[in-house]
C-alpha cells in the first residue's frame, strides 16, 4: 500500500473517522458559478480557462438562450511565458468590451481555472488593475475555481472569501446582528427572513446578497450562522473580521432546520416558548410532508461518495427523519468545528470516511449494494449500469432543499430513484 493509498483512523467525539487518498472523481468549484450568479443578480462570473472550462460551465448550466447570460469563459489559448504581456492586454480588451455592452453589470468575478495558461496569469493583479480602471461603476474581484484542489462547492466557499475583506465595516456600538452564510435559493431566503422577523430579529443579513450593492456590514457585533457546511475560508475571514460563529446543525430537514433557527434564536437571547409558537406550524407541516416520503424510505440503505461536503448533515436527515439505513458516509473534507452538532446527532456507530480513494469506494459501495448511492455524475451512469439507483449529489445543490417547506422536497429527491426503479421492474 503507497502513502498515497494509507488509510488511518482518528477518533472525533468518539466516532470512527477514516481518511483515505486517492484517486479523485468530483466535478471542479466552476460548478458552483451556477447558483451564485442565479443568487447575486447584477454580478458576472468571466472564467479565464480553456474550452473545457467553458464547455463544463454550459452544460451545467444548460446553454441560456432568452436573457443575457451573467458568466461567460475568457479563452486563453496555449502560450508561453512571452506572450504573458498579450494575455493581460486580451483580458483587459475582453472585460472592457463586456462592461462597455453591459452597463448592468455591477460585480464581476474573474474566475481562474486550472490549465497551465492561466496559471501563468496574476488574476489578483489584473482584478486590481481593472478595478482602478473601473472605480466607482463596477467592483472586480477575482478568485479561484481550479478543479486541482477544490471539490465543486468549494468554489461558493473561494467567491464569497474574496469578497468577506470588502464586506463595510459595522460601527463599533453597532446593535448585535444577525448574518445568515452561503447561498440559499431567493424563496428559502424570504421564509428565514419571515421566522426571523416573527421572533424578532430584527437586524438579520445574508451573505451572498441579492443585489451586490447591499453587501452586509460585519463586526465585533455581527454572529453568522452558517447555511452551507462547506465555507471554511469565508467563516475564517469573517472570524477575522470579529464576526462570531453560531454552532448550529444545518437547516435541512425539520430537525436541522429548528436546531439552526433555535441556535439563532438563543443567541440572540429569544426566549425558547416564542420560537416554538412561530415555528409550530410550518414544523407540523415540514413532519406531515416528511411522512409520506418515510413510509417508501424508512428501512432502505444510502450510500454517499464524498462530492459536496453536504454529505453529513444529509445523512443525518436520511437517518433520523427518514429511518434510513447509512450504508456508508463519505466526504470530501470534514470541518470538525463546523459541523460539531451534525456529528452529536449522528449515530456513534457512523463511520465517517474523509477525502476520496474512488476504486477502493466503489468495491465497498458494490459489496453493499445499497438502495440509493448519492454521487457525482461521474460515478452514476457506471453504477447504474450495475443495477443500483443513484441520486446526483449535484443536485441537492440546484434545487431548494433547506427549510420547513423544502424537507418534503429533499426527502422526494432520494424517493424518486427509488420509484422510478420500482416503475422499471414493473
Ligand atoms: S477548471 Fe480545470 S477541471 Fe474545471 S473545467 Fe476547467 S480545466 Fe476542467
Amino acid at each position: 500500500m503507497s502513502i498515497e493509498d494509507a488509510v488511518a483512523d482518528t477518533g472525533c467525539q468518539d466516532r470512527q473517522i477514516r481518511h483515505e487518498r486517492g484517486q479523485r472523481a468530483v466535478f471542479c468549484g466552476l460548478t458552483s458559478i451556477v447558483w451564485l450568479h442565479r443568487k447575486i443578480q447584477d454580478a458576472f462570473f468571466l472564467v479565464v480557462g480553456s474550452r473545457t472550462c467553458a464547455h463544463l460551465i454550459q452544460s451545467a448550466a444548460g446553454v441560456m438562450i432568452f436573457a443575457e447570460p451573467r458568466f461567460g469563459t475568457a479563452i486563453i489559448e496555449e502560450r508561453d511565458l512571452a506572450g504573458l504581456a498579450d494575455m493581460n492586454e486580451e483580458l483587459d480588451r475582453v472585460v472592457n468590451r463586456l462592461l462597455e455592452r453591459r452597463p448592468d453589470i455591477k460585480m464581476l468575478f474573474l474566475v481562474a481555472s486550472c490549465p497551465s495558461e492561466v496559471i501563468k496569469l496574476d488574476l489578483d493583479r489584473a482584478a486590481q488593475r481593472l478595478s482602478a480602471d473601473f472605480a466607482g461603476r463596477v467592483s472586480i474581484f477575482s478568485y479561484s475555481g481550479s478543479g486541482l484542489d477544490t471539490t465543486f462547492t468549494q468554489g461558493e466557499d473561494t467567491c464569497l472569501a474574496a469578497l468577506a475583506p470588502v464586506l463595510p465595516e459595522a460601527k463599533r456600538d453597532a446593535a448585535r446582528s444577525l448574518m445568515v452564510v452561503g447561498t440559499l435559493a431567493d424563496v428559502v431566503e424570504d421564509q428565514f427572513a419571515r421566522l426571523f422577523r416573527e421572533i424578532g430579529l430584527e437586524n438579520v443579513h445574508f451573505f451572498p446578497p441579492r443585489d451586490s450593492q447591499h453587501l452586509p456590514p460585519v463586526g465585533e457585533n455581527t454572529h453568522f450562522l452558517l447555511a452551507q457546511p462547506f465555507l471554511t475560508e469565508t467563516a475564517r475571514t469573517l472570524q477575522r473580521r470579529g464576526a462570531r460563529h453560531i454552532p448550529a446543525p444545518f437547516p435541512l430537514g425539520e430537525e436541522g432546520t429548528t436546531g439552526w433557527l433555535r441556535a439563532a434564536a438563543r443567541t440572540f437571547g429569544v426566549p425558547d416558548e416564542r420560537l416554538e409558537a412561530v415555528i409550530a406550524a410550518p414544523r407540523e407541516r415540514a413532519r406531515r410532508a416528511l411522512s409520506a416520503h418515510k413510509a417508501k424510505l424508512e428501512g432502505k440503505s444510502i450510500f454517499f461518495f464524498p462530492d459536496s461536503q453536504l454529505e453529513v448533515p444529509l445523512a443525518r436527515f436520511a437517518s433520523r427523519e427518514l429511518d434510513m439505513t447509512l450504508a456508508e458516509v463519505g466526504t470530501p473534507y470534514l470541518h470538525r468545528q463546523h459541523l460539531a452538532a451534525e456529528l452529536d446527532l449522528l449515530h456513534k456507530d457512523v463511520i465517517i470516511y474523509e477525502g476520496q480513494d474512488v476504486e477502493h469506494q466503489l468495491d465497498r459501495c458494490r459489496e453493499a449494494r445499497p438502495d440509493l448511492t448519492v454521487c457525482g455524475l461521474g460515478l452514476a451512469n457506471p453504477l447504474e449500469a450495475e443495477g443500483l439507483a443513484t441520486k446526483w449529489s449535484i443536485e441537492l445543490l440546484f434545487t431548494p432543499i433547506q427549510g420547513y417547506d423544502q424537507a418534503g422536497d429533499l426527502a422526494e429527491l432520494f424517493a424518486r430513484p427509488l420509484n422510478r426503479r420500482a416503475r422499471l421492474e414493473v
